[in-house]
């Protein structure tokens, strides 16, 4: 039971732990995520941002040349300056204020004005010797177009350089191509490239179809590429994508790893040519943010990791602290097997599943005193040595324990409980001699034991009833004087557990009116006719269980409850008999038992001196019976108080005579008025085999009325019995065959009509 709730408890916290962690880790995953959008989205406009400015700067460059070019070809279209004589001259001042590398005019024909940065002036150079580039956007001038080349290794300067060329017209008709060439400035930046994202990354120029033209000599990766499809930049599936958004113009966000690092790469076209940049960052991992984010996620996962630890700690420690309780529960300390409770969980289940369960309760004889003498390490010695003794001779099945002190359980399985009880008794006797061999003393240790046979224990079926009713018989065994077992008995519990209720219940009983008279009539032998009634009585128990006088009368006699009880029932007898009179009833004498005690009691004369005044009856209608035994003392004391009661009025009789030490004399030596002649006598005189017993009645009976006492025979049964007894000359019959004892009720009514009011018993 405390088990399940434990691992219920237990199932809830991992729950909860397991939906925390769970929790937990969403929120994690979730500010993680978010963090790591914003930062690419970050990273992302850094990157945009910077490459625009590249751009800017470019496109800046390229208008204001276009711009410079566009003047000049204007005024070459108005002036006829080209024709001149000091066109050189204009051109190499025109080419030193604009900053260009270079610039040159090529009319149709070809030859032309190259004026290069530092050096002479030259007239009448032929297109065909520039470079094919040149020649390129010369011939689209002429065309009529504005031209501008690839980035070109400049032959004249070694610089890398892009040449533009315009058309010079004059009225409508093209007449020549303005041509300059021209570094990029940012060029210079992208490659020294240092201040690229502070440092944390670089910009390369490159066409769409990803060949690197201009490489910036800090790439924040180590490579040295000709085209972006190379390590360490993109391959595979991702290459092909950007392959194609390149081909279609578009920019490109992507990312790469290079050496255990991830890096993000933007590509966007810079609008001249199929002009893209690259523009490369390692800000992510640098970044602060990027810090943050993996602090987080570190944290998140060490907190979840923590949680695991703990929560497999706790279960553990919990399983632990279980299995310690468990055994706490269950195990007996001293000897190291089951305690009681483990031992009746096993003998519950037995019960429901076998019917040959026997159940033992053993214990050690004159145990307190070996824990005197020997002192407790010895005795508890002992209890783990028997302990063991008895484990060791169990079969399969079987099982023990020990309680408290010295007290053992034992199951023994065996559906003959002669059969148990013999090897219970040889067990016994074997653990006693190794107990003895292995304390290695004199002393001889003694067990004695109170078994519940099968039979028994499967008809119970409960465990504490069980036990309780190994406890009664190890009582029993308890006064015994050897090595013994007892076996319980279900007729001997209940008379104990009568007389347990009698004893704890019976002050109270009196007080309550739970007592009560019955009335048994005595018959006139001679007429047939009412003679005389015997009070009788019954306990009725506040649960309505009628108890008979043998279930509590000895007891009584014992505890001295009697000499109340007695007293209460002349009461009863004197109130009886006033009701009868006030009802106009002419009563017969009632007979009341008195027990020993009560007739030596002080003032017991005077008690009963007080009833009879209180009710103001002639106590010549109360008859006293005595029993015989009490002439056996004295029956000189006994005598005398005959005497003085029947001085008072009251008529004495003795009651089981034939029973006990019945002997003639009696009768002689005490001034009786009636004497009973108890059952047996009667049993034993109806025998026709047996005719001494019906000589020694009628011997007795003469000498009665002899003496002038009247005889009364109890026990009569039968008609036979009543016929003996009339021919023996005896004055009354009492016994079933004339009626049982009655209630009060009852007996007015059989013998005075209708029932009248009776009286209960008398206020005490
Ligand atoms: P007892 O005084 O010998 O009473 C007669 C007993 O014999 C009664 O038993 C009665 O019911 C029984 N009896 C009567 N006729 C027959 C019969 O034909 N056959 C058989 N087999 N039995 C018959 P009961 O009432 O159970 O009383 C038992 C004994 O308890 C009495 O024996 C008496 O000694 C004692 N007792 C009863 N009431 C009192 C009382 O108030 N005070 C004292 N001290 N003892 C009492
Ligand atoms: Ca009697
Ligand atoms: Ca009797």
């Amino acid at each position: 039971m405390e088990e399940k709730r434990l691992q219920e408890r237990l199932r809830r916290a991992v729950v909860l732990i397991v939906a925390a962690g769970l929790l937990l880790l969403a929120a994690g995953e979730g500010v993680a995520a978010f963090l790591a959008r914003s930062m690419v989205e970050v990273t992302k406009d850094q990157m945009r941002a910077e490459t625009d400015e590249y751009k800017n700067r470019l496109e800046k460059q390229m208008s204001s040349d276009y711009q410079i070019l566009t003047t000049m070809s204007g005024f070459l279209e108005f002036s006829n300056v080209d024709e001149a004589e000091n066109f050189d001259e204009i051109l190499n001042e025109a080419n030193l204020r604009n900053d260009f590398v270079s610039m040159a005019y090529f009319p149709l024909n070809g030859s032309g004005v190259v004026a290069v940065l530092g050096q002479p002036v030259r007239s009448d150079v032929e297109l065909a010797e520039m470079q094919p580039e040149v020649q390129e956007v010369v011939a689209q001038a002429w065309q009529g177009e504005m031209a501008l080349s690839d980035l070109v290794q400049s032959e004249l300067t070694q610089e890398k350089i892009f040449i533009y060329a315009i058309p010079v017209s004059r009225n409508g008709d093209t007449v020549g191509a303005l041509i300059a060439s021209d570094q990029v400035e940012i060029f210079s930046d992208i490659l020294s490239g240092d201040t690229v994202l502070s440092g944390n990354g670089h910009i390369h120029l490159l066409n769409s179809k990803g060949e690197l033209l201009i490489h910036s000599q800090n790439s924040v990766v180590e490579e040295s590429v000709a085209s972006i499809y190379e390590e360490p930049y993109f391959s595979g599936q991702k290459a092909e994508e950007i392959r194609t958004a390149l081909a279609a113009g578009e920019s490109v966000y992507s990312s790469f790893h290079c050496e255990g690092r991830s890096y993000q790469a933007l590509l966007e076209p810079v609008g001249i040519k199929d002009w893209y940049m690259l523009c490369v960052s390692r800000v992510q991992e640098a970044s602060g943010l990027y810090r943050i984010v993996t602090v987080i996620a570190v944290t998140f996962a060490a907190l979840l990791l923590l949680m695991v630890i703990l929560l497999v700690y706790g279960y553990r420690l919990t399983r632990r602290n279980d299995r310690e309780l468990r055994d706490l529960a269950f195990h007996d300390a001293l000897t190291g097997g089951d305690n009681l409770r483990g031992f009746t969980l096993k003998l519950q289940e037995a019960l429901s599943q076998r019917q040959d369960v026997n159940l033992a309760a053993l214990d050690v004889r004159q145990f307190k005193f070996i824990n005197e003498i020997f002192g407790r390490e010895r005795a508890d010695k002992l209890l783990r040595h028997i302990h063991q003794q008895l484990q060791a001779r169990l079969e399969e099945g079987e099982f023990c324990c020990r309680d408290s002190a010295d007290l053992f359980y034992a199951v023994l399985l065996n559906t003959d409980p002669e059969q148990a009880a013999a090897r219970l008794r040889n067990i016994m006797d074997e653990a006693c001699a190794a107990a003895l061999q292995d304390a290695n003393s004199d002393y001889h240790v003694l067990l004695y034991a109170g078994m519940v046979a099968a039979p028994q224990c499967a008809a119970s079926g409960k465990v504490d009833d069980v036990l309780t009713h190994a406890m009664f018989a190890l009582e029993r065994a308890k006064g015994a004087s050897c090595n013994s077992v007892w076996t319980y008995d279900t007729e001997l519990h209940k008379k104990e557990e009568v007389a347990n209720f009698v004893e704890s219940h019976m002050h109270q009983a009196l007080q309550n009116g739970e007592f009560r008279m019955y009335l048994q009539p005595k018959i006139d032998l001679t007429s047939g006719r009412l003679g005389g009634a015997e009070a009788l009585v019954r306990w009725t128990t506040g649960t309505g269980r009628m108890l008979y006088p043998d279930q509590f009368i000895p007891l009584f006699e014992q505890n001295g409850f009697s000499v109340s009880l007695d007293l209460y029932m002349v009461e009863c007898a004197c109130k009886q008999l006033r009701a009868w009179l006030d009802q106009g009833i002419q009563p017969v004498p009632l007979s009341v038992n008195q027990s020993k005690l009560l007739f030596f009691e002080a003032d017991y004369i005077q008690n009963l001196e007080r009833l009879i005044e209180r009710y103001q009856i002639p106590a010549s209608w109360i008859t006293l019976e005595i029993l015989e035994g009490l002439a056996l003392e004295n029956a000189g004391e006994l005598n005398s108080r005959i005497s003085q009661l029947q001085a008072i009025g009251f008529r004495i009789s003795m009651d089981d005579f034939g029973s006990g030490y019945s002997s003639l004399n009696t009768l002689n030596s005490l001034q009786i008025d009636e004497l009973k002649l108890d059952r047996g006598f009667l049993m034993e005189a109806a025998d026709k085999n047996d005719p001494r017993s019906r000589i020694i009645m009628e011997q007795v009976v003469r000498m009665a009325k002899q003496l002038g006492i009247s005889v009364v025979v109890e026990g009569v049964e039968t008609r036979e019995n009543e016929a003996l007894i009339q021919s023996l000359g005896c004055d009354f019959g009492q016994g079933y065959y004339y009626s049982r004892p009655i209630t009060v009720e009852e007996f007015t009514a059989r013998y005075w009509g209708e029932p009248k009011e009776a009286p209960h018993g008398p206020a005490l």
